[in-house]
């Protein structure tokens, strides 16, 4: 079969694979992409596949980079376009469940696609279009199949990265996993607890953005992969959360972590043990902890203050109104955004007012008596007891002091 339209991406890359076989080599687009523009969705990155050596292949191209040689890729920059090249290889060891020990470069196609994870990922195509599917890629991807290549048990124990992602590609493609390589996962999951977490987390939140995620999520649970994941393999009782389908996707990563911090029900001290035992980044812990702490704040009583709402910002708002429905939870989220858009100001910076002022126009002493009064009116103007207007503002603190 042959590819007759290839996607931008891959014609903008095309004169590599030309080159590589102008050479006397062989080259072919892999992985991801070749997937990706079967189903007809966007790329994310193109990999090529070849059969030249990293040395050969920095002998073609003018500008490379050595991305990782030792396992075979080098980058050829095309039009400031970096695109990652890869010797064909086989690899072998897996002492440890995660990466092998060698990796052996080989000059066939055949056995490179061997070494790839699922059957749908294992398609190339060359520079003509012709696509190589040695096992069954495209019938796979015509019945919606995540299905590993050759035999599952042994695939799963070479790399249990693979088990998280079969569960990722499910929710990102809304595929099924064939019966085997479900077994599979069911028998191996334990092995999952040999990898290191950010590898788990990466595929993790992938599959948690996927549009199908509540399948993948399903998956996760129902194989055990959760049980043998940070912080889970401690603190599961047999009830999970039941969430209810929505059609719109979680907003980021942040909503993943409050959506779990609701389904479990964790304190928000236990939220905050999980996302560092995942390792998750400062920021996605600070914003899934804020969301968490209003989501809580919003069950206790539906109409916050205006200095409530002001103390979260119009993204927790929005990222709470997609998780709630999920928890079969209601509130007025369209209300609650503007009301936020209503605040007078939306942080201290935009006050009319500052220290200096303080100081030259009511002779406040530098210290903590400005720190206090800057509190006091922020808040006032926040509940909408003052206008943000420096003459008002003055007056309204002359008169506290009367
Ligand atoms: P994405 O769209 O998320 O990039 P992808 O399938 O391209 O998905 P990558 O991690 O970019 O995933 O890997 C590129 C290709 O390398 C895969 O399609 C697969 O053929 C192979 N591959 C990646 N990780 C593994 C693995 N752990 N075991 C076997 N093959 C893998
Ligand atoms: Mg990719």
């Amino acid at each position: 079969m042959y590819l007759t339209n290839f996607p931008n991406e891959f014609q903008r890359a095309l004169p590599i694979l030309q080159q590589i076989e102008a050479h006397g080599y062989e080259a072919y687009f892999v992985g991801g992409s070749v997937r990706d523009t079967l189903l007809g969705k966007s790329i994310a990155d193109v990999d090529i596949a070849t059969s030249a050596f990293p040395a050969e292949i920095k002998e073609i191209f003018p500008k490379t980079i050595d991305t990782g040689i030792k396992h075979g890729t080098v980058t050829v920059m095309v039009q400031g376009i970096g695109y990652e090249v890869t010797t064909f290889r086989t690899e072998s060891g897996y002492q440890d469940f995660r990466r092998p020990d060698h990796v052996t470069f080989v000059r066939s196609l055949r056995q490179d696609l061997q070494r790839r994870d699922f059957t749908i990922n294992a398609l190339a195509v060359r520079a003509d279009g012709l696509i190589i599917d040695e096992y069954q890629g495209l019938a796979d991807l015509a019945a919606k199949r995540i299905r590993a290549v050759g035999n599952a048990d042994e695939r799963f124990h070479e790399d249990a990265l693979r088990m998280m992602r079969a569960v990722r590609f499910a929710s990102q493609l809304g595929f099924e996993i064939t019966t085997d390589t479900y077994v599979s996962l069911l028998h191996n999951a334990e092995l999952l607890q040999k990898i290191a977490v950010e590898r788990i987390h990466t595929e993790f939140e992938k599959m948690m953005v996927g549009a199908n995620w509540l399948i993948g999520w399903k998956l996760f649970v129902a194989t055990n992969l959760i049980k043998n994941t940070p912080f889970f393999q401690d603190h599961l009782q047999d009830d999970y959360p039941n969430f209810t389908a929505v059609t719109q996707p979680l907003m980021d990563e942040a909503a993943v972590w409050t959506l779990l911090g609701e389904g479990f029900n964790f304190t928000l001290n236990e939220q905050r043990q999980l996302l560092h035992s995942w390792k998750s980044a400062n920021k996605v812990i600070a914003d899934s902890q804020h969301t968490l702490a209003f989501s809580r704040l919003l069950q206790k009583h539906a109409s916050p203050t205006a200095w409530e709402i002001y103390q979260v910002d119009a993204t927790i708002i929005e990222r709470l109104a997609t998780i709630w429905p999920i928890l079969k939870l209601q509130a007025d989220f369209t209300g609650l955004a503007i009301q936020y858009q209503n605040l007078p100001i939306k942080n201290r910076h935009e006050l009319a007012l500052n220290g200096q002022v303080l100081i030259a126009e009511l002779g406040i002493k530098p210290g903590p008596a400005i720190g206090y009064w800057l509190d006091r009116v922020e808040q006032a103007v926040v509940m909408g007891k003052v206008g943000n207007e420096t003459g008002q503002l003055l007056n309204w603190i002359k008169a506290q002091n009367q």
